[in-house]
């Protein structure tokens, strides 16, 4: 795959016209510029009220259709947290997020280097991860 992970923000239509066998169209492409634009975790509704500078006439189902497809392809993450509504990722490398209890804002989380999830999780002997969803909640020190 096109690595996206390091472009800051892209304009829409430099993004590929075809992304891990999706095609991309301009709705497509303007969801994902807004996602890689500013890394802030948004909602779907967030990515809606962005998109609208460029596309005023694009629909908050439009966006959802994307942000739908993008993640079924692998190109974005779906992230949730309990009881709140899910938010976007472009971040694909394993990670796990940490959200802020007093501002709100989510952080991406990276495992120390050389550290598994077997060396701390009792896992079953054989066990196999194909997916990982850590979301933490809390406070950040002021040190
Ligand atoms: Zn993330």
């Amino acid at each position: 795959m096109i690595s996206l992970q390091h472009i800051k923000s892209p304009k829409p239509e430099d993004l590929p016209s075809e992304l891990e066998g999706l095609r991309m169209t301009k709705q497509r492409r303007e969801v994902l510029a807004i996602i890689l634009g500013e890394r802030d975790h948004p909602t779907a509704n967030d990515v809606y009220v962005r998109a609208q500078n460029r596309m005023p006439t694009i629909s908050l189902a439009t966006v959802y259709n994307c942000l739908e497809a993008l993640v079924s392809h692998h190109i974005v993450r779906q992230v949730n947290f309990e009881r709140e509504s899910s938010r976007y990722c472009p971040n694909l490398e394993d990670h796990c997020h940490f959200q802020d209890e007093e501002s709100g804002i989510i952080h991406d989380v990276i495992f120390k280097k050389g550290v598994k999830l077997e060396d701390f999780l009792e896992l079953p002997q054989g066990t196999e991860i194909n997916h990982l969803e850590i979301s933490l909640k809390g406070r950040i020190g002021s040190e």
